[in-house]
C-alpha cells in the first residue's frame, strides 16, 4: 500500500561531520521536493532540532564532539515521535544495530548509491505518515468515547434531576432504570433493583393495576392512569418504547404529582355539589307544581298556557336532569363510587339496562338487542354503578341513532379483559369531537345534534366509573357510520379461562 504524504510538507535534517555526505544528501533529496537542512555537529544538529519540527533526522553515529549515540538519546527525549534513519559506515554496522535498538528507525551504509538513500528515506516517510494516520484514528476514537461518555453523564444527569418520577423497564417488565423522584413518589423504602420485575404483590388496587399496565403497555399502545400511593395522586403516562423495526423493547413510564391539582378540584366539586343540592329541591318543587297546573287539577289550562308551561315544564326536567348528572359526577369525583365490590355476571346488568331503556328504544322504532357469549366469567365490580354506565352508553346509542335504527350490545373475553361493547348505527362522531367527548360539559355541536337534549356529563361519569374499576373505556366511530363503545374490565387472574 502506498501511503500519501504531502510532499511540501516534508522536512529533512541530516546531521553529519562529512561535508561530502552533506551535500550529496541535500542534493539526492532536495531532487524528490524534500526541504533538507543540514548540521556538521550533534550539537548543531540538536540546536536545529529545538527551532524546527522536522519531519525526518538523517544521524551520522560517528562524529567528533557528541557522538551520533549521544545525540539519538537526546532526540528520544526531545521529540519522541521524529525518525531516525542512521548513517554509518561498513565498519560501524554493529553500532547501527546497537543505534536501533535505541530507537532510530532505520540505516543506510555509506557510501551509498542514491537510489538506496532514497529508499530507505522514502519507507521512513510513509511510516511516517502511516503513524500519523494512527494518531488521528486514536484521537478521532477517544474523542468519540469521550462524547459518549459525556452524552451518557448528561442524560443520567438530567433523569436524577427531573422532578417527575421516571421508570424504563424492558420487554419482560425488568426495571432497566428509574430515579430518585420514582421512589421517593411510589414511597418505597428501597430503589427498585435493576434487573428485577417490580413486585405487584402490593396490597393496593392501584398499584396493581400500575404494574399490570406496565407490562401490558409493551404490547399495547400509550395509556395514562391515575395511582393513589398514601397521600399522594399520581399520574403515570405509560408509553411502550418500540425500535425502528416496530420491536417492542419496553415501556417508559413518567410519573407526576397530581395532588395538588386534584385537591382544587375537589373543592370545586364540593362547591358543585353543594350548589346543585341546593338548587334541587325547588326545582323540583317547581316542576311538581308545574305537572299539577298542566294536568288541569287547579282549574281549566287553555291551549296557550298548556303550550308555555309545558315549555316550562320541559326546560325544569332538562335543568333537574343536569343537576342530577353534577351531583353523581360529584360523589363519583369525592370518590363515593366502586364502593361495593362483588363478583357479578355482567349479563345480568346488560339485561337490566335493555329492559329499561327498551320504551325509549320502541319510542323511536330502534331495534335494541343483546347477544351474550353461553359462558362468561364473573367480574369484580359495583352492580349499581355498572349499571349506571350501561344506562349512559343505551341511551346515547339510542339518542343519537335516527328512527328505525339499531343498538346491539355484545360481551366477549379479550386477553386478560372482559369487552362489553354498545354499538350503534346512528349518527356517528367526527375525528376533531372524539378526543373530547369524554371531557366534562362537551357535547357536539351540529345539525343533527341541535334538538337532542343532554348534559354532556354522560361519557365522563362513564370514564370514571369504568377507570375506578381499573379498566378502560374506547371508541370507534366516524360520521354516518355509527359508533362503538367497549368498555374493558379486569379479569381475576384465575377468571380468564371462564365459568
Ligand atoms: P350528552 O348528555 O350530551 O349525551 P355525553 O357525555 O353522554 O353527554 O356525550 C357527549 C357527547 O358525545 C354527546 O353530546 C354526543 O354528541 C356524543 N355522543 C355520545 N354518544 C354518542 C353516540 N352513541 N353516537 C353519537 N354521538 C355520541
Amino acid at each position: 500500500m502506498r501511503i500519501a504524504f504531502k510532499i511540501s510538507m516534508v522536512s529533512i535534517l541530516v546531521v553529519d561531520d562529512e561535508k561530502i555526505i552533506r551535500d550529496g544528501c541535500t542534493r539526492i533529496l532536495g531532487k524528490e521536493g524534500w526541504a533538507v537542512q543540514t548540521a556538521n555537529s550533534g550539537e548543531d544538529g540538536l540546536r536545529l532540532l529545538q527551532e524546527e519540527p522536522f519531519d525526518l533526522l538523517l544521524l551520522d553515529l560517528k562524529m567528533p564532539g557528541l557522538s551520533g549515540m549521544e545525540v539519538l538519546q537526546r532526540v528520544r527525549d526531545l521529540r519522541p515521535e521524529l525518525l531516525v534513519v542512521i548513517i554509518t559506515g561498513y565498519a560501524t554496522v554493529e553500532s547501527a544495530v546497537e543505534a536501533m535498538k535505541a530507537g532510530a528507525y532505520d540505516f543506510v551504509s555509506k557510501p551509498f548509491l542514491p537510489d538506496q538513500l532514497r529508499i530507505v528515506v522514502r519507507r521512513a516517510l510513509e511510516k511516517k505518515a502511516l503513524q500519523r494516520e494512527a494518531d488521528l484514528l486514536r484521537q478521532e476514537r477517544a474523542k468519540g468515547l469521550r462524547e459518549i461518555a459525556g452524552e451518557k453523564s448528561k442524560i443520567k444527569t438530567i433523569i436524577h434531576c427531573m422532578a417527575d418520577g421516571v421508570l424504563v423497564t424492558d420487554h419482560e417488565g425488568r426495571v432497566v432504570l428509574h430515579n430518585p423522584a420514582l421512589v421517593r413518589m411510589l414511597k418505597m423504602e428501597i430503589s427498585p433493583p435493576l434487573g428485577h420485575a417490580l413486585d405487584d404483590g402490593l396490597e393496593n388496587d392501584c398499584w396493581r393495576g400500575f404494574v399490570r399496565r406496565i407490562r401490558e403497555t409493551t404490547e399495547g399502545s400509550t395509556v395514562s392512569q391515575e395511582v393513589v400511593v398514601g397521600d399522594l395522586t399520581l399520574m403515570a403516562h405509560i408509553a411502550p418504547v418500540r425500535s425502528e423495526e416496530g420491536e417492542t423493547l419496553g415501556s417508559v413510564t413518567v410519573l407526576r404529582d397530581i395532588s395538588m391539582l386534584k385537591a382544587i378540584d375537589r373543592m370545586k366539586s364540593d362547591f358543585v355539589a353543594m350548589v346543585s343540592h341546593e338548587l334541587r329541591a325547588p326545582l323540583s318543587s317547581v316542576e311538581q307544581q308545574l305537572s299539577v297546573i298542566l294536568a288541569g287539577i287547579l282549574g281549566e289550562v287553555n291551549n296557550r298556557q298548556q303550550e308555555m308551561l309545558g315549555r316550562a315544564k320541559e326546560r325544569t326536567h332538562a335543568l333537574l336532569a343536569l343537576i342530577n348528572d353534577l351531583l353523581d359526577l360529584s360523589k363519583i369525583e369525592a370518590g363515593f363510587v366502586v364502593q361495593h365490590k362483588e363478583p357479578v355476571q355482567i349479563t345480568e346488568v346488560l339485561e337490566k339496562v335493555v329492559e329499561l331503556l327498551k320504551p325509549q328504544a320502541a319510542a323511536k322504532n330502534i331495534a335494541l338487542t343483546l347477544s351474550l357469549p353461553e359462558i362468561l366469567p364473573q367480574v369484580m365490580m359495583d352492580r349499581g354503578n355498572m349499571e349506571e354506565v350501561f344506562i349512559n352508553l343505551v341511551s346515547n346509542g339510542i339518542k343519537y341513532t335516527p328512527e328505525r335504527g339499531s343498538v346491539e350490545l355484545f360481551v366477549r373475553v379479550q386477553g386478560s379483559h372482559l369487552c362489553a361493547e354498545v354499538a350503534d348505527n346512528g349518527m356517528g362522531i367526527s375525528s376533531e369531537d372524539l378526543p373530547r367527548i369524554f371531557d366534562k360539559f362537551y357535547r357536539v355541536k351540529n345539525a343533527q345534534t341541535r334538538k337532542i337534549t343532554g348534559t354532556g356529563l354522560g361519557l365522563p361519569i362513564v370514564k370514571r366509573i369504568v377507570e375506578a374499576h381499573l379498566g378502560t373505556v374506547e371508541v370507534e366511530s366516524q360520521p354516518g357510520n355509527g359508533s362503538k363503545f367497549r368498555v374493558y374490565l379486569p379479569l381475576e387472574p384465575s377468571a380468564k379461562g371462564g365459568a
